[in-house]
């Protein structure tokens, strides 16, 4: 992957403009006030799907480098930094060993004592509370800085960590506006795409432990802030994965964190709730298995996700174990230990299981664990290596066992249901149900997929496309090849470009590399120079030189043209481009005329309405030139 693939893989244009622009969902897609022109409602749209946006006032759009480009003022090559900073680094810092060199500094920049405490910077010196004169210094000394950031990638708090024995050995920002501790997983942002990939999380205790993990290719960790994992981490992974890994220090101290983020899990995560049959006879029996009258069942809850704990070496902190021994780490990351293991081992290594009182004691702790699974074949396999264990016959653990569930009392509930059994999967997942069916209900409303038709003309070819709507990817990649085409015969003839700079701008590209080249290379022969007299290095950020490397090649590989040729098939590319381009512009035309009805804007409506007319005239002169040329 290219560095310009990268950034629009991990960077997400919608989460990119929230940052500045307050965006309200508005079915498939989002709309906010554009920050390009003045406007009172809405008129600047955000598509998820296809990661671009469009102002309907202004005419404005592109992908996720045009929007940074143009809302920051930077030029491409500003941008990419910009952007690739935000995605490939954790941007780690010294924080010197001085007591004001922050503080002086970001006064100097105009910001006040106060704003530096609110912020967690700096501290009142002694005497002076409430910054009341008498001085701040930095919160932060000597110490190397991890920047702290939230979802979207910004910035909201510090860890520092002490360099040799000094103590605490990690410092935190205070709590603040922005930062709330036991909220916040460190490398989130980062993390967010291998989790979803790896459909695992690996929670560490340390930033030293995440950054480590990551650059071994660990990307899928995140660190919890403190010490403990609390059900507001739990809420944000629960989004991305159902597979938590717990990697956190198998020293004692880190066995009971490690048994407190488990707690949390499973209080946390989403309990499924399955109706059981009700047996009247004990299961484990088996003969005379007897159902209650129909309907009778019992709801049992499942614990929705599946939480390990990774096993490292007593004492070592994920970091050593990578330095040391990344196969070991790679090893145990791929085969972290079922929860119910876990426990198996530590609650019973202080026991003497040959002892009557060792037996009774682990089959006390155990089973309430046990009594949690309720997968029955699972829990059926764990109550027989319990019942080996201590050598306990499995009916009488059994029995037992129902003793603990009544008593936990939790976990299930009669219910009477007249509906017969099999349709009776009751699902209580928060927002999980209404969000599907809230997904389900917009992409019928969407314009592109069977909503009403535009009232103008143009009906036939472009309703066709406009049903295939914003994902076309077969289109799509088409596109791209046409536009690695027409860079290529640039490249090769920069002459060519007063044959397609009438019919094309740099918006119509799909790329960012490829609009970015035509950028490049039209403005250079409009500045009147017939051939590149600069050397393309000189030119071109190196970012883009593997496209023109893609693009020269394209051409190379084709049979030769001579200057008529290039001409033609120059053109061809142009017109393409730019029809692709139209029939981008109508769907995404039609998409917030359908909402400027619903929100009656009419002025918005009619606007859209001419906008539309303009749009289908230059698809029929496109079209009709097309035809006529054969
Ligand atoms: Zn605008």
């Amino acid at each position: 992957m290219s560095i310009i693939e990268t950034i629009k893989a991990k960077i997400d244009v919608v989460e990119e403009i929230g940052l500045v622009v307050a965006l309200q969902k508005s079915g498939k897609a989002l709309k906010g006030l554009c920050p390009f022109h003045n406007e009172r409602t809405p008129s600047f749209y955000v598509f998820a799907e296809t990661q671009t946006w469009r102002c309907f006032g202004c005419n404005e759009g592109g992908d996720v480098f045009s929007f940074v480009q143009k809302q920051q003022g930077l030029d491409f090559r500003e941008t990419l930094h910009y952007l690739a900073e935000k995605v490939v680094t954790f941007s780690l810092g010294y924080a010197p060993d001085q007591w004001d060199t922050l503080a002086h500094y970001l006064l100097g920049r105009g910001y006040t004592e106060r704003e530096l405490v609110q912020g967690g910077l700096a501290r009142d010196r002694e005497g002076g509370p409430g910054g009341t004169g008498g001085g701040v210094y930095d919160y932060f000394r000597h110490r190397l800085i991890f920047p702290i950031r939230d979802t979207r990638g910004r910035v909201i708090g510090f860890g520092g960590r002490a360099f040799g024995d000094n103590q605490p050995k990690y410092l935190n920002s205070p709590q603040t506006l922005l930062f709330e501790k036991n909220s916040i997983l460190y490398a989130l942002d980062m993390a967010r795409d291998a989790i979803k990939h790896e459909k695992q999380v690996v929670i560490v205790e340390g930033y030293v432990d995440a950054v480590i993990a990551h650059q071994h290719g660990t990307k899928q960790t995140v660190a919890c802030i403190g010490s403990a994992i609390t059900e507001k981490h739990i809420q944000q992974l629960k989004k991305l994965t159902r597979q938590v890994t717990l990697a956190l220090d198998p020293d004692a101290a880190g066995e009971s964190a490690t048994e407190h983020g488990i707690q949390e899990a499973l209080k946390t995560f989403d309990r499924i709730v399955v109706p059981i049959p009700l047996a009247t006879s004990n299961p484990v029996a088996g003969s005379r298995k007897r159902y209650e009258p129909r309907g009778m069942i019992r709801l049992e809850e499942q614990v929705d996700a599946e939480i390990n704990v990774l096993q490292l070496p007593a004492g070592e902190d994920p970091d050593e174990v990578i330095r040391e021994n990344a196969a070991l780490w790679d090893y145990a990351v791929a085969h972290p230990v079922p929860l119910v293991d876990y426990y198996f081992r530590v609650k019973t290594t202080d026991l003497n299981l040959k002892e009557p009182a060792g037996k009774t004691e682990a089959a006390r702790r155990l089973l309430p664990i046990i009594g949690m699974i309720s997968d029955r074949v699972k829990r059926d396999a764990y109550m027989r290596k319990l019942s080996a264990m201590i050598s306990i016959d499995e009916r009488t653990l059994f029995d037992e066992l129902q003793r603990v569930l009544r008593e936990q009392k939790t976990t299930s509930v009669i219910a009477q249901f007249s509906a017969p059994l099999g349709q009776q999967h009751v699902s209580r997942k928060n927002g999980g149900g209404s969000h599907t069916s809230a997904q389900g209900q917009a992409a019928t409303e969407f314009p592109g997929e069977g909503g009403e038709p535009p009232d103008v003309g143009a009906r036939g070819a472009l309703e066709e496309e406009s049903r295939t709507a914003l994902g076309l990817d077969k289109r799509k990649s088409d596109t791209l090849q046409w536009e690695d085409y027409l860079i290529g015969l640039l490249l090769h003839n920069p002459g060519l470009s007063q044959h397609v700079c009438g019919i094309i701008t740099d918006g119509d590209f799909a790329g960012t590399d490829t609009r970015e080249l035509y950028h490049i290379l039209n403005s250079d022969f409009q500045r009147g120079s017939s051939s590149l007299h600069e050397p393309l290095e000189q030119l071109v950020p190196s970012a883009l030189l593997t496209t023109v490397k893609r693009a020269w090649e394209r051409i190379e590989s084709g049979t030769p043209l001579d200057g008529t040729g290039q001409e033609k098939y120059a053109v061809q590319c142009a017109t393409r481009l730019k029809r692709t381009r139209l029939v981008q512009s109508n769907i995404e035309h039609q998409y917030a005329l359908r909402d400027a009805k619903d929100t009656g804007d009419v002025a918005l409506e009619q606007q859209l309405r001419r906008k539309l007319l303009a749009i289908h005239q230059q698809l029929r002169t496109i079209d009709s030139a097309t035809h006529l040329q054969g």
